[in-house]
């Protein structure tokens, strides 16, 4: 058993709004610089919808993540000898184009237009060529715009005879999904970097670019299927979220969490054994969830303590794993999972899926209608969440069911209902409880539960805003 530490991010789509606070915070802390005007680490998309950059799931076009081979995993994109082949022409990466043009407005034409006969307006204005542009593509374009001919419908999960399904409007859902780095245990981006310039930090599996050493070759770029690192124009190096880092180190939560209107965000320790990890690589698709949550140990069993301690992790760290909500979501109740787990980056950012709109397709006696008559289809989830896997959906969704019906029943003293929710249900009471608590009343330190690596520096936070944290203050190409 090899036992390595990793800090974790858990949302429950079921609590997003769609407020995109956590994008903008993200924005104003880390991106609001020049070169990153059109960088969204953090960004909240509707689905169904094509995302950002568009269409960022079809790998067939961007070629990103791993693929199986004979010999094991290879990327994508390709070995060693094709990338060096490619080094300074790489086509296999999203243009402007597919992200969008970023662009502001003409404010001061609000105050300072001569008088006349209509009011004036503020023209949208290229963030990079400065000139007036029709705005038609941002990168959330497609927000709630469930349905639509133009989003949706290419959205690459779905089939042929699902998307004329969602257009008729009793079938139409949506729901939002926010997109980071997933920080993932087997990095392609990492892999993919000729320079060594992309690293996963050892102490807590925080993946990072190292500015300095970055030769801005992109393959970064290309091979991370979720396509979350980005090129800075300005200064010709690849970015991506930090996983707000410096924060992390004192303690404290990443600004998207600690901003997120809909406290839908949970942080943790999890310790897992890469020697698991190593021997899932190649399993099936279908299979990927269920062994990616045996590669995730139980922190409180006696051989898991010693085998981390002798890979070096600390006593804090493991006492945060045993508290760690990343650990209940995905390993005690099974209903956090990652997203399209077939990518076989195996990211350490989970989801718990979305049930609502809780309404069914169909007319039901019961409140709360049962897993089949759920408007948002298991099928389109599983090719999100799973792989394909339709069981594992289902699983999660009972789950999320009983949940709300034994708290209903709880609520009307409903003794004979609670009973037999019980009797039938996949999680024990105590659990059905622990999922209550997390969903609706876990206090901040229950959400972010982050063991304190090293104090890092106490410099004036507000001095530093939109330096990037890389300790590149004042140098050539970044902020003064
Ligand atoms: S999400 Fe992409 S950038 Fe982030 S660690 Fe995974 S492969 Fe790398
Ligand atoms: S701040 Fe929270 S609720 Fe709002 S869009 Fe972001 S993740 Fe969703």
């Amino acid at each position: 058993m090899d036992v390595r530490a990793q800090f974790s991010m858990i949302l429950n789509l079921e609590k997003c709004i769609g407020c995109h606070t956590c994008s903008v915070t993200c924005k104003n802390m880390w991106t609001n610089r020049k070169g990153a005007e059109y960088m969204w680490w953090n960004n909240v998309e509707t689905k169904p919808g094509t995302g950002y950059p568009k269409r960022w799931e079809d790998q067939e076009k961007y070629k990103g993540g791993w693929i199986k081979t004979d010999n094991g995993l290879s990327l994508k994109i390709g070995g060693k000898l094709k990338l060096l082949s490619k080094i300074f022409y790489n086509p296999d990466q999203p243009t402007v184009r597919n992200y969008y043009e970023p662009w502001s407005y003409e404010y001061e034409h609000l105050f300072n237009a001569a008088d006349g006969d209509y009011q004036p307006t503020a023209r949208a204005i290229s963030e990079i060529t400065g000139d007036y542009i029709e705005v038609k593509s941002g990168p959330n374009w497609d927000d709630d715009l469930s349905g639509s001919d133009e989003y949706a419908l290419n959205d690459p999960n779905l089939s042929d005879e699902e998307k004329k399904l969602i257009k008729e409007l009793s079938t139409v859902f949506m729901f939002y999904l926010p997109r980071l780095c997933n920080h993932c245990l087997n990095p392609a981006c990492v892999a993919s970097c000729p320079s060594g310039a992309i690293y996963k930090r050892g102490e807590d599996g925080i993946v990072l670019v190292n500015q300095e050493k970055c030769k801005s070759w992109r393959y970064c770029i290309s091979a991370c299927p979720y396509k979350k690192v980005y090129f800075n124009w300005n200064n010709v190096k690849s970015e991506k979220c930090i996983f707000c880092y410096p924060r992390i180190e004192n303690g404290e939560a990443t600004i998207c969490s600690q901003s997120c209107v809909g406290k839908i965000r949970s942080l943790g320790v999890i310790l897992y054994d890469v020697d698991k990890l190593t021997a899932i690589l190649t399993e099936n698709d279908t299979n990927l969830v269920d062994y990616i949550r045996e590669c995730i140990l139980d922190p409180k069993d006696e051989d898991v303590i010693r085998a981390a301690k002798e890979s070096g992790i600390s006593e804090e760290w493991i006492t945060a794993a045993k508290s760690s909500p990343a650990y209940s979501y995905v390993k005690e109740l099974g209903i956090a999972l990652p997203l399209h787990p077939e990518f076989r980056t195996f990211p350490s950012v989970f989801y718990v899926p979305p049930l609502s709109p809780i309404l069914p397709t169909i007319d039901t006696e019961d409140y709360i209608p049962e897993v089949d008559k759920l408007r948002i289809p298991i099928k389109y989830l599983s090719k999100i969440f799973s792989a394909g896997n339709e069981k594992i959906i289902k699983d999660v969704i009972e789950k999320l069911i009983v949940v709300r019906k034994y708290m209903r029943a709880k609520m009307l003293g409903d003794k004979e209902k609670l009973a037999e929710i019980l009797k039938n249900s996949k999680l024990e009471e105590d659990l059905i409880l622990k999922a209550y608590k997390l969903f609706t009343q876990a206090t901040i330190h229950e959400r972010y539960n982050i063991p304190q690596t090293a104090k890092g520096s106490n410099k004036d936070s507000y001095e530093q805003q939109g330096t990037i944290g890389f300790g590149l203050r004042g140098k050539k190409g970044f902020r003064k």
